[in-house]
């Protein structure tokens, strides 16, 4: 041993650690148990560190002490210790570790919590994970003592009251790992007792992999839950562990139990959580899935190797046989098992989805309101699942009840018995896209017209492409089939007039528009505008103009299409006879087509639709 022994030195910790303790024990003071679970939480850390160290790297000190979790208590004394044979920790890694605030995000939470005048949830708190500091609600002095699991390294022991300072000296101490131990405060001399210990476990560390001895005598079944048989899996259970790998505080919507065996052998216990997270906790905590070799913990975040982006708000468990465990993480990732593994995950999650849509409906909404914005998003990188991923999308329309979706299935169930195309209307939300006029032939003939107001839907609707052999058409595009004949509506203007007074209006609206033409949709209104049908579609177009409101806008000219039906366009076609009334069907047609722009939510200065308003309305009084 070296001259250091037994010499302590002093430290001070960072300012803002009093600051967190004094807000953990503030916020939780009704759940000081809290402190069992994280030192739990953060010996199975350690366990799993040393445990892969040694299959990866093999050299780990002390190799034949079982990987386990010691807690023994006195109760008489009030003394409680908590000892793992883990990772341990290095000299260093006692003074950055547990010094410091490392999860900040908790920290943030709670102050913007404060600011607000909110109250702090403390059950919220409680699945962050406060962490090591926590462990001074029922303490008022902490021993750490600790031997890094590297060969090689010296053991110390770290004395702190919490509050400011700390001291670190060397010891003797031959067992790989970390020892806590403390004297129970006054108030909290319950944590001595057995049956309250086993009972917080029970509640909180059930799933820890790793047995867990409490006073010599061995606690907890390690069996891992995943493993079980599907019909061994109790409900309370799946919660629990669902809560334990997502540190989410409500339960899941559902779960997917997997076991495959086969070209790649794994197992998995996936969960769609209830509600998606909320954009205020995603960095505080986040995990995605947990990945085990052979029951080996490796990490806690692999969702980017295990699911496509879109699916990327699923929990839980995979662990497979399949890996070689004696190598780095950076090669698992780029082992082709993951990949197989991750499109067999990404074909039942979207095969369990499809089940809820049939067989429970009122879950599969759920399911979609809080990720259907994401399922989405998948078309433009999924193109091998692009089938089913269609079938799982739904949408308002025109014959939709408020709240409610429809599916592309059963939008074509209901099709005219003529109709070969599924319609559809992009708008900001469902009341303003019904008021387009390019509605109009839709609703009079009863075709159901789907309504796309969802942003991102302009982004996907490129590679939407066809569902089941029918073509997805815009309304708002030139060239939809309008063939429906149509014997009710009033009489029209007859071929010659038409083309006399499409003449009238290209002369007039000029390079405004890209063309005139004669509509066969319009029923009430007198005009309407469309885009080519191979043009920007006018969401996309109102998009980039409210993205940057101040640039020059990039804007496609528009066919306006008119209503030969309409009185208006009847009265034009009478008065344009007269050379003297040129004036007034100048005005009106410039009127007709600003208008037109107005409803599209494109005309961008109203002063000159005023004021020609204004002298149309003299004429008219006069
Ligand atoms: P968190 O666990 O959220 O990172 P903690 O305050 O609980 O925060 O712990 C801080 C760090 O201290 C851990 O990340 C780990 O590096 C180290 N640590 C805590 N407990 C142990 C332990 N029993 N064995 C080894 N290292 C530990």
């Amino acid at each position: 041993m070296t001259e250091n022994k037994g010499k302590k030195t002093n430290h001070r910790f960072k300012a803002e650690l009093n600051r967190l303790l004094e807000l953990i024990i503030h916020s939780l003071y009704k759940h000081p148990e809290i402190f069992l679970r994280e030192l739990i939480s953060n010996a199975s850390d350690a366990l799993n560190k040393a445990r892969f160290l040694e299959l990866t790297e093999k050299e780990i000190i002390d190799k034949d002490s079982e990987f386990c979790i010691k807690i023994n208590v006195d109760k008489d004394k009030k003394l409680f210790t908590i000892e793992d044979s883990g990772i341990g920790m290095t000299r260093d890694e006692l003074q950055n570790n547990i010094g410091t605030v490392a999860n900040s995000g908790t920290l943030n939470y709670i102050k913007e919590m404060q600011e607000k005048g909110e109250p702090v949830n403390a059950d919220m708190i409680g699945k962050f994970g406060v962490g090591f500091y926590s462990v001074f609600m029922v303490a008022d002095e902490v021993i750490i003592e600790t031997l890094s699991a590297k060969p090689g390294e010296q053991a110390y022991r770290w004395i702190s009251d919490g509050k400011e300072k700390y001291t670190i000296e060397e010891i003797d101490k031959t067992s790989r790992g970390t020892k806590i131990s403390f004297r129970l405060k006054e108030a909290q001399e319950e944590f001595a007792e057995e049956y309250r210990i086993k009972s917080i476990i029970k509640k909180y560390s059930n799933f820890v992999d790793f047995p867990i001895y409490i006073n010599d005598k061995k606690e907890n079944s390690v069996e891992a839950l995943w493993r079980k048989a599907d019909e061994e899996l109790k409900p309370e259970e799946l919660e629990e562990f669902y809560k334990f790998v997502s540190n989410d505080y409500e339960k899941p919507l559902d779960h997917l139990h997997l076991s495959m065996e086969g070209a790649v052998n794994f197992k998995a216990l996936l969960f769609t959580p209830e509600r998606a997270p909320l954009y205020l906790f995603r960095d505080i905590n986040e995990k995605g899935l947990h990945l085990y070799n052979s029951r080996v913990f490796i990490e806690d975040n692999a969702s980017e190797d295990l699911l496509p982006e879109y699916l990327r708000f699923i929990r839980g468990v995979v662990d497979t046989e399949d890996l070689p465990l004696n190598v780095s993480r950076e090669t698992t990732q780029h082992s082709p098992v993951m990949g197989k593994i991750k499109s067999i995950l990404t074909k039942k999650l979207l095969a369990q989805f499809e089940e809820w849509l049939k067989n429970d409906r009122e879950k599969y909404e759920k399911f979609y309101k809080n990720f259907g914005q994401l399922l989405k998003t998948g078309l433009n990188s999924d193109f091998q699942n692009s089938d089913k991923i269609k079938k799982l999308l739904c949408f308002e329309s025109t014959k939709t009840d408020d709240g409610k979706l429809v599916t592309f299935d059963e939008y074509i169930a209901r099709m005219k018995e003529d109709q070969k195309e599924i319609y559809f209307l992009t708008g900001e939300n469902k009341e303003i896209a019904a008021r387009n006029p390019n509605l109009e032939y839709f609703r009079k003939n009863d075709i159901e017209v789907l309504y796309f107001t969802d942003p991102v839907d302009i982004f996907v609707m490129p590679n939407l492409y066809e569902y089941e052999g029918k073509n997805f058409v815009s309304i708002e595009k030139a060239e939809i089939d309008t063939t429906k004949s149509d014997d009710s509506s009033p009489e029209k203007l007859d071929k010659k007039e038409m083309k006399s007074i499409l003449k009238t209006f290209k002369k007039i609206l000029g390079e405004k528009v890209k063309d005139v033409v004669e509509s066969k949709r319009l029923v009430d209104s007198p005009a309407t505008l469309v885009v080519d049908k191979d043009g920007l579609d006018p969401q996309m177009e109102r998009m980039m103009r409210a993205m940057n409101p101040e640039g020059t806008h990039f804007s496609q000219p528009k066919i306006l299409e008119i209503n030969p039906g309409h009185e208006l366009i009847k009265n034009l076609a009478v008065l344009q006879a007269d050379e003297k009334n040129s004036d007034t069907i100048n005005d009106v047609i410039n009127q007709l087509f600003e208008a037109a722009l107005l409803i599209d939510g494109n005309l961008e200065n109203p002063t000159d639709f005023i004021s020609r308003m204004t002298s149309l309305m003299i004429k008219a009084t006069k």
